[in-house]
Formats: structure tokens, C-alpha cells, sequence
């Protein structure tokens, strides 16, 4: 290759460092030399920063001035692959290379001596006093042949008090000792007895295992409905990977859904992988990202972040849900990790596999195309079909203002109570009301720093902007005209659902799930498991019961309100409308109990609810395609959207206007602006928002001209300008 890839004590290095500026800085290389990739502490005026050795030192300035390398991290040096992908991901999304290093160096403390632990062994000694306790201790340690248990548990093991495990080591009857926390994950076994493959699961796990032998880059589409085996046929491309002494990641778009995964891993591997996301304490994040990189975790599964990890020898990069509108990051770096995910496998040579029920335009445009390959798991497993779809024409429902389920639904939820099955009432508004009017003056509370409407949230007795988190409490008179009493709510939410729900069915037991209504993943995890299991009637959920949880018990789903959707510019309106109420209805009838779904609606002839109750999905894919076709848009032509932000309005306009004017490196290459205009949220704390919007042919260097026409501009210090490649939604 001929890169220099070791640097002699005092050699000069370029050194990429976590900090927000825009080139290299030169180092020294310590004592003792450091390797090209190198993660390094150096100094940065006062401080210590985390950086990486990207190649030699420039040497245009005054080398005497150059300060050394303070050390190199015990950490294994970053591969060119990660730094070509780290480059190229920055390129792509327009990112600056420091953020990008952020990224993956998400684990506190890399730099470290690794943390220790005390752990138990047998020791020598025999105890003076022998008891029933401290012999079920000594029984387990030769139970397990000279093995080393933390004191938890070996006092679990042994069913005793850990302080009979400290008086043994008193004893010299069990040996402490200190080892290191960051110890390899337990070895996951591919050759344990996996499930009997359907002929057509056994095909496509037949076909993603030459992929992997292949040991060469390809993306897979994995299409099938929810319940068709699409996790059992791509855990057989995971063992393949082991087989071949790779490592592989799966991606799963909600924290709350990897307890169920894990629980199948363990099932067909025999121990549980690596997990990387939010709800990790920091010990393990550490832990994952030195055993990633030393071959000592083979399996990680984990939120978008986990593409980010330094694999040593990537083979599989598994993305469920793909279409998943999660995996689009909308702060910070903005980037979409299923592309991610396909740039990272096409540059380490790995397989990408994008399941779903209903992938993405993208997705299924590539695949039509021949970029990707395409694989369809066409039945469910167990023969349960899909429920039989319906929609209620709410225009003939006549229902009484301020109430919202149908009688041909609450019928439907009686049938399901009185046979001892389960009902979803899907939702996919949070709080209690979108709304809270003055009926006196017709005043609509909204936030201070927002152009958003406060909702109400009953069950913690305030009003909170969705778009700020900002809250306050619900106040008894109206803040425009003083009037008491005189606030109403108006529409619904999940928790005023919940009200009716009780009102209609007293007796049921009904189960809310939002995201608000948890403290944390651990106590949405337990309760999602508990209504598994038959601890609720009624289910009344948002978009977070849509997404891949197994209820075996439900056999209805009622949507509120299926119209919600198609609201809105939103590019992607129709098919998110689509993927997620073909999702929600996917949730009746897995385990052999046929299910139906209810769509209310006002508009049962708008095209999309007419694509969603046939279940025709190709052709609503083709139709969908033609559209964006015809109007040049992505995945047929490229997008960009600019946010200028600032707390001063003609700040924001200004610069957008200057932009506007300014376009000729987008002409270029045949791109055309639109705008400035106000955001759809033209003001989010205290920050107006203005926006452009490019289009530009696809195959066109998009990047690069972004890049030039952008330079032009110099933004003032109060000014932010953000990059959203291919957005995802326009807010
Ligand atoms: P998907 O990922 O497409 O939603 P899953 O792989 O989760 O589907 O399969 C749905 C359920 O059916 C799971 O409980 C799974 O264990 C079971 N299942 C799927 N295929 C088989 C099979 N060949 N043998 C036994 N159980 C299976
Ligand atoms: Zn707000």
C-alpha cells in the first residue's frame, strides 16, 4: 500500500481529534512510537483531547513549537477501513470529520487502564469449621473445574449470603483476586440445533449463507410479513458469519425490541451477544467497543450508533426494519444508518441484509433496479395470514363529539373480550388532547419558544411541547383572556382514549403504551412482556406497539384514526401512512388465531387506504414510484434540505436569501433551489428556522456542490446551518 504505518519516537504525526476544527494537527510521536491509526491523547491548549494518528506529520511549521503525543491508548488502532468509512460517511452527509470521530468513539473512558473487578476461585486451604452453606459454596467452584465467578454470582450460584463467600476467602478456602472488567463476551455457538427451516425460509437462509462464503459486499432486500420468519432466516446468515470467523451486527430501530431479539440469540446461540445502545451502562459500552475491536465480541446488536464500532472483521451487517424512519439520526450528525450501513459493508467487503415487512421506497426501488438482490418469505409461519382489513367509514359513524371509537369497533373489542383475546386501539398521537382551546376567546396555548401547540398530558398534569419538551402546568384560566374555566381539550390522544376505552368496557383490563408513560426501556420492556402474556385486554398504543413486538393473544387491531397520516406535505406521507398501518394491522393474528384490522377513516376512496385495505403492496409500491418519478424526486433524483437557524428572524432569512442568489455551483450541475422559506416549525426554542430545499438530478455530485455553494456564505456566530441529505421529513 505503501502507507508508512509505524512512526518513530519523535517522528511528526497529523493527528484527527475529536474537536471541532477544520484539519490536522501535527504531534510528535511519543516514546516508544505509536502505529498509523493510533488513538492518542494530545494536547490542545490547556487540554487533553482523544485524537487519532491519520497519517505523517505535514511539517509546515515550526518544529519546535510541535508538543509530543502524551500517550497512546490501550486500544487496538483504528483500521483504514473504519478511517475510509469515517471519511467517505463524512463526505456523504456532509459532516465534519471530527463529529464523524465522535461517533465512534462513543465509549467514555477508552482511554482508561482497564477497570478491575474481584473474582472467586478455589483456594487452598480447607476451613476450620465446615457448614451446610460454605459446602454448597465449595461444591460449586468444583462444580465448575477452577472457573472464576464475580461474588454475586457465586453466592447466587451456591444459594447463600456473599458474606459466606468472604469468610471463606478469610479462610483461604476460596482465593480472591482482581481481574479485568473488559473480559471477551461468551462464545456463541452456530452449530446448536436451529429451528426446521420452511422450504422457501431455507432457500433465502440458503442464499444469504453463499453470500457470506462469498466473503464479498452485496445487499439483500429480506421482504415478508411480520410473522413470516425473516429473524429465524438471517440468524442463519449470523452463524454462517461465525463459521467463517467473522463478526456481524444487527440493527434494530427501538432499544425496547433487543430484549426480545436477545432473548432468540441466546435461544439459538447459547449465550447472549454484545448490546450497544442507550440503555448500556457505560462499563459495557466500553467493554463492547475494545471486545468489537479485538475479536472478542462476535455479535452485536444494537441501535444506529453500532455501525460506528470498530470491527475487526466485519461479515454481516443485518438492518430489521429497515424502513424504519429511527435509523434516519436527526440531530447531530445527520445520516441514515441503512445507507450507512450499506457504505460501511461495501467498503469491509460484508453482506448487508434489509428486512421488513414494508421497505422503504428506496429499498425497494434498488431492488427493482437489480442493486440489490431481493428475497421474499411470502407466507407466515404456522399459516396464520394476514387479518382480513377493513375500513369503517366514519362519515356514516355519527358519533357524539369528544368520542372516537365506532360501534362496529367497540362491537369488534366486545367479541375479543368475551373470548378471552386481545384488542390494540392504535393511536399515533401521545398526551390527552393535541389541542387545549379557550372556549371563551378561541385562544389555542402553545409553547413560548415554539410554533407548536402545547398537549395536554393528563397523567402528569401539564402541558408539554412536543417539539421542546418544554412544560408547564395546566392552568385553570385562559392565558390570553383571563377567562376561568373555559379550557377545553379538543381531539384526541392515547391517554383520552384510554378514558373512553374504560367508559365503553369497565370491566377490561387496559393497558396504555406511549413512550412518555415509562420512566425507562427496563419498565416498558417488562409491562410490553406482561401484556404478552395475557395481562391486558385492551391495548391502547402509539407507533411504539408497531414495531415488531409479539402479542400472541391479539387478534384485533382498531385504527383511530387512519386519515392522521396523510396530513401534511410530507414527501414520504403516503408510504410511512401505508408501512405503519400495514404494520399495526400485522400485529393480529400471529399465533394460528386468524385477525382482523379496522381502519376508520374519513376518506376510505383516498388511494392510499384503498392500497392498504387490497394488500396489494406492489402495486401501491409502483404507483408510489411513478409519482416521485415523475416529480424528480428521491430515490429518482436527489434531495437536500438547508436549515439556517437563529434567534434573530432576518438573521435566518438574510443568509437564506444571500444562499438563494448565490446558486451557481448548484447550476452546475443542473440542481435548482427552492426558497428560503419558514420551516414547517418555523420557530423551535427560540430559534427561527428557515429553509431551502435542493433538487438535483440523480448521479449528480450533489456533495461536492453543497459543499462550494455553501463556502460562500459565512455565517454569523448566533447562526446554524444544518446539511440534511436526503431528508427524511421536513419539519
Ligand atoms: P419475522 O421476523 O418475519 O417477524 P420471526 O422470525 O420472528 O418472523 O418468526 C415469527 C415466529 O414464528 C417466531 O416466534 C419464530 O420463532 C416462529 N418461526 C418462524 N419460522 C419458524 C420455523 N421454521 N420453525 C419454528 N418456528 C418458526
Ligand atoms: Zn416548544
Amino acid at each position: 500500500m505503501g502507507r508508512q504505518d509505524f512512526f518513530d519516537h519523535g517522528d511528526l504525526v497529523a493527528v484527527l481529534t475529536t474537536q471541532p476544527l477544520d484539519r490536522l494537527l501535527d504531534y510528535k510521536a511519543p516514546e516508544g512510537g505509536c502505529h498509523l491509526g493510533a488513538f492518542v491523547e494530545v494536547p490542545l491548549g490547556p487540554r487533553k483531547v482523544l485524537g487519532v494518528v491519520c497519517a505523517p506529520g505535514r511539517g509546515d511549521f515550526d518544529r519546535s513549537k510541535i508538543r509530543p503525543v502524551i500517550r497512546v491508548l490501550d486500544v487496538a488502532p483504528m483500521r483504514e477501513e473504519m478511517q475510509i468509512f469515517l471519511e467517505r460517511a463524512a463526505e456523504y452527509t456532509l459532516t465534519p470529520l471530527p463529529a464523524m470521530l465522535r461517533l465512534a468513539t462513543r465509549a467514555p473512558g477508552l482511554g482508561d487502564p482497564p477497570s478491575m473487578r474481584k473474582v472467586y476461585r478455589p483456594g487452598d486451604s480447607v476451613p476450620d469449621r465446615m457448614t451446610d452453606a460454605r459446602r454448597r459454596v465449595l461444591a460449586t467452584l468444583q462444580e465448575y473445574g477452577g472457573l472464576s465467578f464475580t461474588l454475586k454470582e457465586l453466592s447466587d450460584a451456591a444459594g447463600v449470603t456473599p458474606s459466606v463467600v468472604k469468610g471463606l476467602v478469610k479462610q483461604g478456602a476460596v482465593h480472591e483476586e482482581d481481574s479485568p472488567r473488559d473480559v471477551p463476551f461468551p462464545l456463541l455457538d452456530e452449530e446448536r440445533a436451529s429451528k426446521a427451516l420452511t422450504a422457501d425460509q431455507a432457500a433465502a437462509a440458503e442464499h444469504l449463507r453463499r453470500g457470506i462464503r462469498s466473503g464479498t459486499y452485496g445487499t439483500t432486500l429480506l421482504r415478508g410479513i411480520t410473522g413470516s420468519g425473516k429473524t429465524e432466516v438471517y440468524l442463519e446468515a449470523v452463524a454462517e458469519c461465525f463459521r467463517q470467523r467473522q463478526q456481524a451486527l444487527v440493527l434494530l430501530p427501538e432499544i425496547a425490541l433487543s430484549a426480545e431479539f436477545i432473548a432468540r440469540v441466546q435461544e439459538r446461540f447459547g449465550a447472549k451477544p454484545a448490546e450497544w445502545h442507550s440503555g448500556v451502562t457505560i462499563t459495557e459500552r466500553r467493554r463492547t467497543w475494545k471486545m468489537v475491536g479485538q475479536g472478542g465480541a462476535q455479535l452485536v446488536v444494537g441501535a444506529r450508533s453500532a455501525l460506528f464500532l470498530p470491527f475487526l472483521d466485519l461479515g454481516l451487517i443485518v438492518v430489521d426494519e429497515e424502513h424504519d424512519t429511527s435509523y434516519k439520526q436527526e440531530d447531530g450528525a445527520l445520516y441514515n444508518a441503512r445507507d450507512m450501513a450499506v457504505l460501511r459493508a461495501s467498503i469491509c467487503g460484508a453482506q448487508v441484509v434489509l428486512a421488513s415487512a414494508t421497505p422503504s421506497l428506496e429499498s425497494w426501488a434498488n431492488a427493482e433496479a437489480g442493486k440489490y438482490a431481493k428475497l421474499e418469505l411470502t407466507s407466515r409461519f404456522g399459516d396464520s395470514a394476514l387479518p382480513d382489513m377493513c375500513a369503517v367509514d366514519m362519515r356514516g359513524a355519527d358519533l357524539p363529539s369528544n368520542r372516537w371509537i365506532s360501534s362496529r369497533l367497540a362491537g369488534a373489542v366486545r367479541e375479543r373480550i368475551e373470548r378471552g383475546e386481545q384488542s390494540l386501539l392504535f393511536l399515533n398521537r401521545r398526551g390527552y388532547a393535541p389541542v387545549t382551546i379557550c372556549r371563551a376567546c378561541g385562544h389555542q396555548i402553545g409553547c413560548d419558544h415554539c410554533d407548536a401547540r402545547m398537549v395536554e398530558h393528563r397523567f402528569l398534569k401539564r402541558l408539554v411541547c412536543h417539539q421542546c419538551g418544554e412544560t408547564r402546568p395546566i392552568p385553570d384560566a385562559c392565558p390570553a383572556c383571563g377567562a376561568e374555566d373555559r379550557l377545553a381539550p379538543v381531539g384526541p390522544g392515547v391517554e383520552r382514549l384510554q378514558e373512553e376505552a374504560s367508559e365503553l368496557f369497565p370491566d377490561a383490563r387496559i393497558a396504555t403504551l406511549s413512550s412518555d408513560l415509562f420512566g425507562s426501556a427496563r419498565a416498558l420492556k417488562a409491562r410490553i412482556a406482561e401484556i404478552a402474556e395475557g395481562g391486558a385486554d385492551i391495548v391502547i398504543g402509539t407507533q411504539l406497539v408497531a414495531k415488531g413486538h409479539n402479542f400472541p393473544l391479539l387478534t384485533l387491531v382498531g385504527v383511530i384514526d387512519a386519515d392522521l397520516g396523510l396530513q401534511g406535505s410530507d414527501l414520504r406521507a403516503a408510504e410511512r401512512t401505508f408501512q405503519l398501518m400495514r404494520q399495526v394491522s400485522g400485529r393480529a393474528g400471529r399465533a394460528d388465531r386468524p385477525g382482523e384490522a379496522l381502519l376508520q377513516t374519513y376518506q376510505p376512496e383516498h388511494p392510499v387506504i384503498r392500497a392498504i385495505l387490497a394488500g396489494d403492496e406492489d402495486s401501491f409500491w409502483r404507483a408510489e414510484a411513478e409519482e416521485r418519478r415523475h416529480a424528480g424526486v428521491p430515490p429518482f433524483g436527489r434531495m437536500a434540505g438547508i436549515i439556517l437557524s437563529s434567534p434573530d428572524m432576518q438573521e435566518a432569512f438574510d443568509t437564506g436569501a444571500e444562499l438563494a442568489r448565490n446558486e451557481a455551483p448548484l447550476r452546475c450541475i443542473g440542481a435548482q433551489v427552492f426558497g428560503p422559506a419558514p420551516a414547517p416549525v418555523a420557530r423551535i426554542r427560540g430559534r427561527h428556522r428557515v429553509r431551502l430545499l435542493v433538487k438535483a438530478p440523480k448521479g449528480a455530485a450533489l456533495q461536492k456542490a453543497l459543499a462550494a455553494w455553501i463556502a460562500q456564505v459565512k455565517p454569523g456566530p448566533n447562526l446554524r446551518l444544518t446539511v440534511d441529505i436526503d431528508p427524511q421529513s421536513f419539519y
